[in-house]
């Protein structure tokens, strides 16, 4: 079994861009910047945000953090969107999702200029992944292809499953797994809430992304011999053995099935950590060259 360690993977992509900001330096561009919206103070929301400012620091990027209260009005929040995509210092713009209730997502990811939407959640952008067009992939699934790419894990021919129809993970996942290119070429089968027989689908992948966020969800039982198995779910539970009194879970049940695998990605330390460094990614693309432009 080989762990998919994406702590160490982003850390050598967060390397790779520090160089590739001295250079964009030394030939007299500018630093990359990648603006974030905060709405309201949601305890994991804050976590994420802060990692991805921490992580621009790293990296030599300018970002800059735009908070509003959780009781914004989405003419606020569009009208700060039109600032930012008028703002030719600002090369990348995100918006921490979840947002209040109140508030269309759809309307605001609109609202983002596609060249500065970095996330790669603009339906623009979701088209042009689809075309297989130069694109901002959405991080996670960008994240996961590089883990496949660098761990030089076989996918041509193969059978994936993937957990999950969401718009961020799973959705794209299966577009990319299938898409004509490495890592690709799969045979896709998207799974979902209603799907009948999970299980007898999951035993015959030969590659598993699973992303629903129901803590230790896929068992020995629902996998073969040799799988590779990509663990998306991140969720929070009380622990009486950590010093915070909460530790992090994955949607598969690592201890039970790391035997029966070839590769599987941990929880923390897989695909988690690979999110930041593609959203870092994508953020520099737009710094050196305006997509379309
Ligand atoms: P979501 O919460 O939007 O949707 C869950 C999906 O799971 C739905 O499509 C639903 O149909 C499916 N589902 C629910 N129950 C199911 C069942 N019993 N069988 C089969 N499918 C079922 O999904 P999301 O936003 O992709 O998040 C999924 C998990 O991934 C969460 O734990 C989230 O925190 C995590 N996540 C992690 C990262 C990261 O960077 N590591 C990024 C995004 C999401």
């Amino acid at each position: 079994m080989i762990t998919l360690d994406g702590k160490n993977t982003s850390k050598d992509i967060k390397e790779e861009l520090e160089v590739e900001v001295s250079q964009l330096l030394a030939n007299g561009g500018k630093r990359p910047h990648l603006a974030a919206i905060l709405v309201g103070n949601d305890g994991a929301s804050e976590t994420y945000i802060g990692a991805k400012v921490k992580a621009c620091d790293k990296v030599g990027f300018e970002s800059t953090l735009i908070r509003f209260e959780s009781d914004v009005t989405v003419e606020e929040l569009l009208a700060e969107i039109e600032r930012v995509n008028e703002n030719t210092d600002i090369d990348g713009l995100i918006v921490q999702l979840p947002l209040p209730k109140h508030i269309d997502e759809m309307k605001v990811t609109e609202a983002i200029n596609p060249i500065k939407d970095v996330d790669g959640f603009h339906p623009t952008n979701i088209g042009r992944m689809a075309l297989n067009l130069p694109t901002y992939l959405p991080a996670t699934p960008a994240g996961i292809l590089e883990l496949l790419e660098r761990h030089e894990v076989e996918t041509s021919g193969k059978h994936c499953v993937v957990i999950g129809r969401s718009h961020i993970v799973g959705s794209p996942m299966s577009i990319l797994m299938a898409r004509n290119n490495y890592p690709g070429n799969c045979t896709v089968t998207l799974t979902h809430s209603r799907t009948r027989n999970l299980k007898e689908i999951t035993k015959t992948a030969d590659i598993l992304i699973v992303a629903l966020g129901k803590p230790e969800f896929v068992t020995s039982d629902m996998i073969k011999d040799g799988v590779c198995i990509i663990d998306v779910g991140i969720t929070r539970v009380k622990s009486d053995k950590t010093k915070s009194g909460w530790k992090l879970l994955g949607d598969v049940a690592f201890e039970k099935v790391k035997d029966k695998c070839s590769f599987i990605t941990p929880v923390p330390g897989g695909v988690g950590p690979m999110t930041i460094a593609m959203l870092l990614k994508n953020t520099l693309i737009s710094a050196k060259s305006k997509l379309g432009s």
